[in-house]
């Protein structure tokens, strides 16, 4: 893309004189304004580009150069590209050229004149526990949460500064003649009311902590660390603004007996030396509801049982995790006489003894078989 000619940027022949150059900027500057052609993507480049072409034009040096060399007179190292590679942005020209803008569009930032301020209260955060089922399968919780509340007995009144517009209008002298600027009124920062009465323990807004419940609605797949936006149930605003949001950090309770491994959870399961030696039923939780699962007859302490698919919901995949069941054969403690009787019994006609057959499946291959 070749660049266009300082001189026809801004309308004006070679011989212009410096008050010229200025003129002819501001009028361009003005007409391509951003203020004046909100989101017009050709305008802003049009005022860019004037402002670039003042910037040399402007300046006897860059200008001198820019009349013998053209744009690459003006290049760095480079040269050929001419110019100044990337242009200039929005702010440089404010902070550069805002005499030129003067009070015109408000002090030469982009949103035109000031405006009241919208009074908003600040938002509140706070952490919920929540165990596995819940944040899988959603649910409500209410809580207590201590929020600014505008205090009973507080009253405001309009602001006399600014009579209630939250705006303070200046008139400055530039260069171009008188300007008008508004600014945020200092009385009253701009939100155009001030506090009248304010009761005892309440702050300089007339807001005082209070305890509050709020029922929050948890939606199903939650997970650690995500943030829930309840909207207006943050702090109060001053004045009866809009109040701030309640900001909801989810945590996961960790002493559930469920364990989470990605999208993977585990459980241990202890089962009484009879019931391993004999087999049983046991009924186990997971996040879907309780499950019956079979223990067979023989098994052995730390043997995981794998239950397909009652893991989580997948969150970057389809499908689920699978949950695992560590089992732990308890062996018995505090005999009665006629327990040990039993054992001691069993033991000297040689029953009962551990015979692994060499087969046993060994702690590391349990873990290799948790990832096949
Ligand atoms: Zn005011």
């Amino acid at each position: 893309m070749s660049k266009r000619d300082y001189y026809e940027v801004l309308e004006i022949s070679k011989s212009a004189s410096a008050d010229e150059i200025k003129k002819a900027y501001r009028k361009m500057a003005l007409k391509f304004h951003p203020d004046k052609n909100p989101g017009d993507k050709a305008a802003e480049e049009k005022f860019k580009e004037a402002a670039e072409a003042y910037e040399v034009l402007s300046d006897d040096n860059k200008k001198a150069r820019y009349d013998q060399y053209g744009h690459a007179g003006l290049g760095g190292a480079g040269g050929s590209g001419g110019g100044f590679g990337g242009g200039m942005n929005m702010e440089d020209i404010f902070s550069q050229f805002g005499d030129i803008f003067g009070g015109h569009f408000g002090g030469g930032g982009f949103g035109g004149s000031a405006q009241r301020q919208q009074l908003r209260g600040t938002n509140l955060r706070v952490r919920i526990k929540l165990n596995l089922e819940e944040m899988v399968n959603g649910t409500q919780k209410t809580i207590k949460v201590k929020k600014m509340k505008l205090a009973p007995g507080a009253t405001s009144k309009t602001c006399t500064t600014c009579n209630g517009s939250g705006v303070q209008v200046k008139v400055m002298n530039t260069m171009f003649g008188q300007m008008q600027t508004q600014t945020h009124c200092g009385t009253c920062q701009g939100i155009g009311k001030i506090a009248d009465k304010i009761p005892a323990g309440a702050n300089s807004q007339g807001l005082i902590k209070d305890d509050v419940e709020v029922t929050i609605n948890i939606p199903a797949g939650a997970r650690e660390g995500i943030q829930l936006n309840v909207r207006g149930k943050g702090n109060d605003a001053p004045f009866g603004g809009t109040p701030g949001d309640l900001l909801v950090v989810v945590e996961e309770e960790t002493d559930s007996t469920i364990k989470r491994e990605g999208d993977n959870l585990h459980q241990e399961l202890y089962v009484s030396f009879a019931e391993a030696a004999l087999g049983t039923q046991k009924e186990i939780p997971t996040v879907g509801g309780k499950v019956k699962i079979k223990v067979d007859a023989g098994t052995q302490s730390g043997k995981i049982l794998r239950l397909t698919g009652k893991g989580l919901p997948s969150i970057d995949s389809y499908g689920k995790g699978d949950m695992f069941v560590h089992i732990n054969v308890w062996t018995p403690q505090n005999l009665s006489a006629e327990q040990r009787d039993f054992f001691e019994s069993q033991m000297n006609k040689g029953e009962m003894l551990a015979e692994p057959s060499g087969k046993e499946k060994t702690f590391f291959d349990k873990v290799r078989d948790l990832f096949n």
